[in-house]
């Protein structure tokens, strides 16, 4: 996602409590952020942030963490959670690579991967965020019984990620190869899940876990 550089950016990301880590330097593990206790979702490449902060607004007894590393982007989802007052919801303007430094082992309940980077070529394959060292990362941040929850119109990715988590030795729990055939009542429309859809293409959809 290209976003126009906003020179503004720094100054209104780090001017907001809902930006954890500012400073960058680990110093609290992501429950510690949070005033209630309670499980935890986390979005990774959660781009302009519909799908979770809507997400969040609905599940007020769940506490949310979308993490995104574009910080012109990030002001778009700061925006939405300023918008809507939310109070179970904190943002890390971070790589995904460095998420073992804010999350304790089996701290996360739940992994949304909602229309990832494509990286279509091989030599790009370790960018793609069910590449193998992601999956290590997510594994150890999850509860045993956590589970990723994986949306995309790419069906090369889609396909690539099957074969990824399933060699790395994860079940699946549901698939839809077209999700937007019947869409469920309850499917909160990411920004790109609504642009792709509209141009026609099938929407995959599915949940995996660590378990065997
Ligand atoms: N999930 C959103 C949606 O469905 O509308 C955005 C999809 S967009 C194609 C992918 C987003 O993931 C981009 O905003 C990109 O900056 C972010 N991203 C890609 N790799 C990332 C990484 N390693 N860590 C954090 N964010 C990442």
């Amino acid at each position: 996602m290209r976003m126009r550089n906003k020179p503004w950016a720094d100054d209104f990301l780090s001017s907001h409590p809902n930006i954890v880590d500012v400073d960058l330097n680990h110093q609290y593990k992501m429950a510690e952020w949070f005033d209630k206790d309670q499980p935890i979702h986390i979005e990774v490449g959660t781009g302009m942030g519909r799908f979770i902060t809507e997400t969040a607004k609905a599940n007020p007894e769940i506490n949310y963490v979308a993490i995104e590393k574009d910080k012109n982007v990030m002001v778009r989802v700061l925006e939405k959670v300023k918008e809507l007052e939310l109070d179970n919801i904190k943002l890390i303007n971070q790589d995904a690579k460095l998420l073992k430094e804010y999350f304790v082992e089996n701290e996360v309940s739940r992994i949304y991967l909602n229309f990832s980077d494509p990286w279509p070529k091989t030599r790009h394959a370790k960018r793609r965020l069910t590449y193998s060292t992601f999956l290590d990362i997510y594994q150890h941040i999850l509860k045993d019984n956590g589970q990723i929850h994986f949306k995309t119109d790419n069906q090369k990715l889609f396909e690539y990620s099957l074969e990824s988590m399933s060699q790395f030795g994860m079940s699946f729990d549901y698939i839809n190869l077209n999700l937007h055939e019947n869409e469920p009542e309850d499917n909160i429309r990411t920004e790109y899940e609504d642009k792709f859809s509209t141009r026609g293409f099938r929407i995959y959809r599915m949940e995996a876990s660590f378990k065997s």
